[in-house]
């Protein structure tokens, strides 16, 4: 069996570790919360928590990176 060190990936959006998701500037997102965001409504409350988040991702690779 071969096990692939982990990174630390804790999702942004729920705060939870998971295996599988996405990354943005770094930044990681599960594929649970992405799968949520995909099919939630603009309007939805996921949707909402979804872009503040975001917005505190841009803003912070704005303020670290180039
Ligand atoms: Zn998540």
């Amino acid at each position: 069996m071969e096990t692939h060190p982990k990174e630390n990936s804790s999702c942004i959006i729920c705060h939870q570790g998971k295996d599988h998701g996405i990354r943005i500037c770094g930044q990681f997102i599960c594929s649970d919360c992405e799968r949520d965001i995909v099919h939630s409504d603009v309007r939805d409350e996921v949707y909402q928590h979804y872009v503040n988040e975001m917005k505190r991702i841009w803003w912070s690779a704005l303020t670290l990176g180039h």
